[in-house]
């Protein structure tokens, strides 16, 4: 028997009776390694058991929830409708019939004797069935059907190997002997105006609770305490960097009116009205700390450019760093030309650059004999010192993690900073999220832009695709050909380049194509994007290293293949590629019959949609924060339960109060901010490091 004091919050979870290595094993892939990583798993719904009806008492037409065991598990062509999936579900009163129309997915999802809950339509087809009901599967064969405490039970994500009442064993243990040890760190006023229950309420109520109600509000109070967290984390971050001293770029025009009038463009309203926002700032004596968010295409370089050249007139260097080589490759051949026109001397710094060369690189920007550097991670590498390096911009800003941009910015003495996004958010969100940047929203794109349609097309219409692609091809357009992401597996994702590879050049043989992907080399990888941008290849099949950035006007068909694995704001990146001349741009999206009616929606909603801010909020919605912060989490406190878009009155809430603290007693010298003080020191090491980004 287990004795009390031998059970802590961070004890790890096998020291819960019950639970040996082996079962410990499985709570790890739900990210459970402590007794307190246990009381804050969030259930992913709740059951009202006083709702579940045995299967005889189902009626025709009802809607209802049962629980039963697998019985017989069947797959069947049908006759219309492509496969079908059949389940016999058993209670101790009966069966009934679960059919699933076209989910291939579903095909070794259950095993017999699984026990699961289903809820649907009750229909009859030669006796009882679901059609295409919701379903969890609760337990595996062994486990039996046990009831604890009440008759809301809570739905929890599962892993093979653990049944929903492993868990709540192991929880009502841990809550038995370890809820006491928790500690409330919100303030009691702030837990009182935003009607919200106690900590140890609420993890009880999270995972016991009497009411649905109940479960709901100890939800919103983990919400709650994540985005006060956030935010908080936010609001000292910014406190701090108002308080450094910074290099106040002052001088402005001698390099900056040349490459104006260098360009063969004008630029637009919104371009002129942010530069004059960065410039402002920069003539500042602390530093810059700007989001600049702009849609695909919008023109956010041109903008950044500009503002290197204003480190550079005032006898600073800058740098810009990319996610990838292509993009930081990109960067620097478009602007090498024009920036050796004005004198100019820029460098390119990845990490495929070794040996002499890479020697002499680091050289130059030690030396300030490189004024302007490009380049990816390689530039915030140890070995990388710069002489005087006054701006620091990073392109594509998801693309990294708060530590590396602390790392470019700890490269010299409060630079300034600018960071550019190409998924834009909302405002308020913005303010929100990136608390601690100000931030400049470029709306418009460029004038004189062609439409770009897009279409979904299923495998049956491919030949018609070729077609419309031929004929672009003739009037001398450019094709991309984006493979798919194959989760995990570069291999993969290797292996169906090629095959499309080989397919597009069987097809369109009278027409130069080529391949880019992740494992070329440098020279390579320059040499077929050369041959791309000057037009002797015609057609790229690509993996996703072309996803951001690159900037090809004459490129105006894409094909995407199995869009489905792509995010929105993903294929929203993908598809900027194209529509960058005045040209009429086409991408198709190509689909599988196979795909369920989800996934044909989400790609219908994307085809019919060309604002960035739309698909970023969509995707927010349906895939969660992470794809829109990017990494921006590392570093700062995780928002892992809360959704940005239906708990976004929680998240405003949360960041006035956090706000608001920082502002009237920045040590947290009261005692009601004692505690918060307490849980801040605990971060205080890495806010050092993260001192801006
Ligand atoms: P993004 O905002 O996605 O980074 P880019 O900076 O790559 O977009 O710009 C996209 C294209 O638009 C580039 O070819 C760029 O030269 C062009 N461009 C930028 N500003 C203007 C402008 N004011 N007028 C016309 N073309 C422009
Ligand atoms: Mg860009």
């Amino acid at each position: 028997m287990l004795k009390k004091q031998f059970l802590k919050l961070d004890s790890p979870i096998q020291y819960i009776k019950g639970i040996g290595p082996k079962r410990a094993l499985y709570f790890k892939r739900l990210n459970i390694e402590n007794v307190k990583d246990l009381l804050f798993l969030v259930p992913n719904r709740y059951l009202d058991y006083s709702t579940v009806l045995k299967i005889k008492d189902l009626k025709i037409n009802d809607e209802a929830t049962v629980i039963g065991r697998v019985h017989l598990i069947e797959i069947k062509r049908a006759r219309r409708r492509g496969e079908m999936v059949n389940v016999l579900l058993r209670d101790e009163t009966g069966s009934i019939v679960l059919r699933w129309f076209n989910r291939p997915d579903l095909k070794t999802k259950f095993k017999i004797g699984n026990l699961m809950i289903v809820s649907g339509k009750v229909t009859f087809f030669y006796g009882k069935q679901f059609i295409n009901p919701l379903y969890e599967i609760i337990g595996e064969e062994e486990s039996k059907e046990e009831k604890m405490g009440g008759t809301i039970i809570p739905i929890y994500p599962l892993t093979e190997g653990l049944s929903i009442w492993d868990i709540r064993r192991a929880v009502n243990i841990a809550i038995d002997l370890c809820l006491d040890e928790i500690v409330e760190i919100v303030p009691e006023y702030l837990i009182k105006k935003n009607n919200l229950p106690s900590i140890k309420k609420a993890i009880r109520d999270l995972h016991f609770p009497q009411s649905l109600d109940d479960s709901t509000k100890a939800r919103q109070r983990l919400v709650y305490d994540e985005f006060f967290f956030f935010e908080l984390a936010l609001a000292r971050r910014k406190m701090m960097i108002k308080e450094q001293e910074g290099i106040a770029l002052q001088r402005i025009g001698v390099l900056t009116e040349r490459f104006l009038r260098m360009l063969h463009f004008d630029l637009t309203e919104g371009q002129r009205r942010i530069i004059d926002e960065i410039t402002r700032d920069m003539a500042k004596s602390r530093p810059m700390n700007r989001l600049l968010q702009g849609d695909v295409g919008s023109g956010k370089t041109v903008v950044a450019l500009y503002t290197l050249l204003v480190a550079v007139e005032n006898g600073y260097q800058g740098a810009m760093m990319a996610p990838t080589e292509i993009l930081a490759e990109q960067h620097y051949l478009n602007h090498h030309e024009i920036l050796t026109n004005l004198d100019v001397k820029s460098v390119l710094l990845t990490s495929s650059i070794k040996g002499a060369a890479r020697e002499e690189i680091t050289n130059q920007i030690k030396s300030g004999e490189a004024k302007i550097v490009f380049g990816t991670h390689a530039l915030i590498e140890e070995e990388v010192d710069f002489k005087n390096l006054g701006l620091a911009i990073i392109d594509e800003q998801h693309r990294f993690g708060v530590m590396q941009r602390a790392a470019l910015v700890n490269k010299s003495i409060n630079p300034h900073f600018l960071v550019l996004s190409a998924t834009p958010i909302p405002r308020t969100l913005a303010l929100t999220l990136y608390g601690d940047l100000d931030i400049s929203t470029l709306t418009e794109k460029p004038a004189g832009r062609g439409q770009i349609i897009t279409k979904v097309v299923m495998e049956n219409e491919k030949a018609g695709v070729y077609r419309l692609i031929n004929d672009e091809l003739e009037r001398g357009r450019q094709a991309f050909v984006v493979c798919p992401i194959i989760e995990k597996s570069e291999k993969l994702e290797l292996k169906s380049a090629i095959e499309a590879y080989n397919e597009i050049c069987k097809i369109f043989s009278d027409f130069s194509v080529g391949l880019i992907h992740g494992r070329l080399s440098t020279q390579e990888r320059i040499k077929v994007m050369s041959d791309f941008r000057n037009g002797s290849i015609k057609i790229l099949v690509a993996t996703t290293v072309i996803e951001v950035g690159v900037d090809i006007p004459n490129a105006t068909i894409m094909l995407i293949l199995h869009p489905e694995r792509f995010g929105l704001a993903q294929l929203h990146q993908l598809r900027g590629r194209i529509g960058r001349g005045a040209e009429r741009s086409y991408c198709f999206l190509l689909l599988s019959k196979f795909v369920v009616q989800d996934t044909y929606e989400r790609i219908s909603f994307f085809a019919k949609n060309n604002d960035g801010f739309a698909l970023a909020k969509k995707d927010m919605q349906l895939r969660g924060p992470g794809e829109i912060l990017g990494k921006r989490q590392h570093g700062l406190p995780d928002i892992r339960i809360g959704d940005l878009e239906s708990d976004q009155e929680l998240l405003f809430r949360a960041r006035d109060d956090a706000f608001a603290i920082v502002k009237d007693d920045p040590d947290m010298k009261l005692p009601e901010h004692h505690p918060i003080k307490k849980y801040l020191d605990k971060f205080r090491r890495k806010e050092e490091l993260l001192r801006i980004g």
